[in-house]
């Protein structure tokens, strides 16, 4: 599944197609489904010239001289730029490249298109998308920020649960969460507001390390805990038992022993 890294990676990808001025846009019914109209897709990115690109946590921005594009890629979604030399995208994992599953994209003057590619049908366009339902960027955040997503009311939620919550931070998911908690040594269950000064700071730092190491590595799904994303699995690092449980509605998988 698309993190916040592979998203970070689209971004670059995009980043080639600045400067460059929207022929046609097209959009199928389910890249389309968060949109007034399949209709409204090729009418705003119409003429349109791209200035830039940007991203929230897993949220693809792009900007033009008009409205402002927003992608999300879902389950399966891929970014992709075709051109006459072929296609050059970003797919990682097992991957088949099908023209029935392109949701949708972006023709420019010079011939070439920006496609989102997606299987399961999950990745949506949008037109000048709401930010304010999402949190600071996971990419870059400060130990200011980083309080916030911590400060709770009482007990909270389970910490692997805040992590996961788009609107206290934006971008981490299911395999950067459990990676995170692992380098930091915290029991994916642990109250949010339970966790003490120590536990703080080691998350913090657990948290950026994971952003730095997983994105020079390649990809969230590089992680240290990863080879323990099993039933049965032992810990990579001390050889205990590996526990599993949904938490935040997701598969969970944690150390018994040195997670705590
Ligand atoms: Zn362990």
């Amino acid at each position: 599944m698309p993190e916040i890294l592979e998203v970070e990676s689209y971004r670059r990808l995009a980043d080639r197609v600045v400067g460059a001025t929207i022929v046609r846009g097209w959009a199928d019914a389910y890249s389309a489904k968060k949109l007034t109209s399949i209709a409204a897709w090729a009418r705003s990115v119409k003429h349109r010239t791209v200035t830039g690109t940007g991203r929230r946590g897993k949220l693809l921005l792009l900007d033009t001289d008009g409205v402002r594009l927003g992608m999300r890629f879902g389950m399966t979604g891929v970014l992709l730029i075709n051109d006459e030399a072929g296609i050059d995208g970003l797919f990682y994992g097992p991957h088949t490249f099908r023209s029935d599953w392109v949701r949708g994209g972006l023709e420019f003057d010079d011939g070439r298109k920006l496609i989102m590619h997606d299987p399961r049908r999950m990745a949506r366009f949008e037109i000048d998308p709401d930010l304010s339902a999402l949190g600071p960027d996971a990419l870059a955040l400060t130990k200011s920020q980083f309080a916030g997503v911590v400060a709770t009311r009482g007990e909270g939620p389970p910490i692997k649960a805040r992590l996961l919550d788009q609107s206290a931070v934006a971008g981490v998911g299911n395999l950067l969460g459990d990676e995170i908690l692992f380098r930091a040594g915290i029991d994916p269950r642990t109250p949010t507001g339970r966790l003490n000064d120590d536990q703080r700071a080691d998350l913090f730092r657990a948290f950026t390390q994971t952003m730095r190491t997983l994105q020079r590595r390649g990809g969230s799904h590089l992680g240290d805990h990863m080879d323990g994303r099993h039933p049965g699995a032992f810990c990579p690092l001390d050889g205990a038992t590996m526990l599993t449980a949904t938490i935040g509605g997701r598969t969970t998988y944690w150390c018994s022993s040195h997670q705590r």
